[in-house]
């Protein structure tokens, strides 16, 4: 294992020239050792020349040390793990840190006591101890530790520690590890798929997807997010997810709904919801979606929009239900649907839904109905979402009273929408007869 990952290793330093310079520029420099002569490397040992050594923010984060520092000084291995490491690799921001430990979860709960951090055991059942530093969590998960059974001589078996954690990621660049002084080990040749930004299962697809049939969104959500935008999806992973798709119907509405909203999030989520349909996955998620009205509301946003508008563009069989959408959520995307059904213009949208609802309504109608934005839409909807209707009720009174009161307010309030809200209280008066009938 250690060849193969001495020659990955080398593959990425010639590849690094193609990663951009905001990712080339995470790689520190080396003197050009092979990573063989490197063997006896230790997660706490200073960063040797011929590995592969990042810069990512939590090496100078004193919170994430904190953790690192408290496994490690007990003897213990630990790293960061995931898409901490993924994303420092290609320059984009980390949000939560993940770590993988060989120490077994009660040391990890002693050792982060001892050195003055919270520990709580959030997932015991998967060996997950959240450590608390500086106020935030860290996930710690524990190795796989049926390494033991192999016999094998010490770092021999920490490889197979980690070789064994690695293979029970989903994706080859998601099984990527890094320790405290930033150097990276990659046990399953997560790095050249990450630098050509190829989402691919660890091990055998058909058999990770039976594992937990979660994998199939989660392959289509790192898809949207880290694909290469002119590849098309891994063709090993589309076959088994074709094969496999029913099994989808056994997650739950809620863990679906998340994985969707986070795809739809994704700056282009278009291909991936094509592929979901390619492999019949869509239909079992969404029934009824479209994916060529969400393809034609990308190439209409002006700027990238949130999941919800993505979602009320792509449609689909009740996706309150199906994806466990909160009642305000619901909402809003009940919302779009009627403003697409009134036929709501561009300036009535901006006044009655205000200037972000009525962008997702405008842009959402036509990405719906397939026809092109009328000229100036959003001039449109920002004039509408700042008028302010300049007549109340009490203007009305006496001359109109009870339901012919509430009448008259809309007749004047068509009036002055269809009139681009240029029409004063007085002319309104006028145009419901109440003065100036001379
Ligand atoms: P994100 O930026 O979306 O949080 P992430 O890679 O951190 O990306 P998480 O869902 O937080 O994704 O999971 C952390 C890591 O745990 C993943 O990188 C992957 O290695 C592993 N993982 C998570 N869920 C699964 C799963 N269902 N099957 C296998 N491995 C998983
Ligand atoms: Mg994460």
């Amino acid at each position: 294992m250690t060849d193969t990952r001495g020659a990955s290793e080398r593959s990425l330093k010639a590849r690094a020239a193609g990663l951009g310079e905001a990712a080339a520029s995470q790689l520190r420099p080396d003197t050009g050792e092979t990573a063989s002569e490197n063997q006896n490397q230790t997660a706490n040992a200073p960063p040797v020349p011929g590995r592969l050594v990042i810069t990512a923010s939590w090496l100078n984060d004193p919170a994430a040390q904190a953790v690192l520092k408290a496994l490690t000084s007990g003897g213990f291995r630990a790293y960061v793990v995931g898409g901490a490491v993924r994303n420092a690799l290609l320059g984009e921001p980390v949000d939560e840190i993940d770590i993988a430990t060989d120490a077994p979860p009660e040391r990890v709960i002693a050792l982060a006591e001892q050195a003055g951090l919270k520990a709580v055991p959030t997932g015991l059942a998967h060996g997950t101890v959240t450590i608390v530093s500086s106020g935030r969590g860290f996930e710690v998960t524990t190795f796989r530790r049926d390494v033991e059974s192999f016999g094998r001589r010490a770092r021999v078996s920490f490889d197979a520690a980690l070789e064994d954690d690695a293979t029970r990621r989903d994706f080859t660049m998601n099984a990527l590890y890094a320790d405290a002084t930033g150097q990276v080990f990659d046990p399953v040749g997560g790095l050249p798929d990450l630098f050509a930004r190829r989402v691919r299962f660890v091990g055998d697809p058909d058999r990770r997807i039976k594992e937990d049939y979660l994998r199939i969104l989660r392959f289509f959500r790192f898809f949207a997010r880290y694909g290469a935008p002119e590849a098309p999806p891994d063709s090993k992973a589309m076959a088994a997810i074709a094969r496999n798709a029913e099994g989808i119907e056994r997650v739950s509405a809620e863990r679906i709904g998340h994985e969707i909203r986070r795809l739809l999030a994704a700056p282009h989520p278009e291909r991936a919801i094509a592929a979901m349909a390619d492999a019949g996955v869509l239909e079992r998620v969404l029934p009824g979606a479209d994916p060529s009205a969400l393809a034609f509301l990308l190439a209409l946003e002006p700027e990238p929009g949130g999941w919800l508008r993505r979602l009320a563009a792509l449609g689909g069989d009740d996706p309150a239900t199906r994806l466990r959408l909160s009642r305000a959520e619901a909402r809003r995307l009940a919302e779009l649907a009627q403003a697409q059904q009134d036929n709501l213009s561009p300036a009535e949208a901006g006044y009655r839904l205000g200037l972000e609802r009525g962008t997702d309504a405008v842009l959402v109608a036509a990405a719906r109905s397939g026809k092109p934005l009328p000229e100036g839409w959003q001039e449109a909807v920002s004039r509408g979402a700042q008028a302010s209707f300049p007549l109340k009720a009490a203007d009305l009174l006496p001359f109109f009273e009870g339901p012919a009161l509430g009448r008259a307010l809309a007749t004047a309030e068509r009036y002055w929408i269809a009139r681009d809200f240029v029409p004063s209280k007085a002319e309104l008066l006028r145009h419901l007869g109440v003065f100036g009938k001379s």
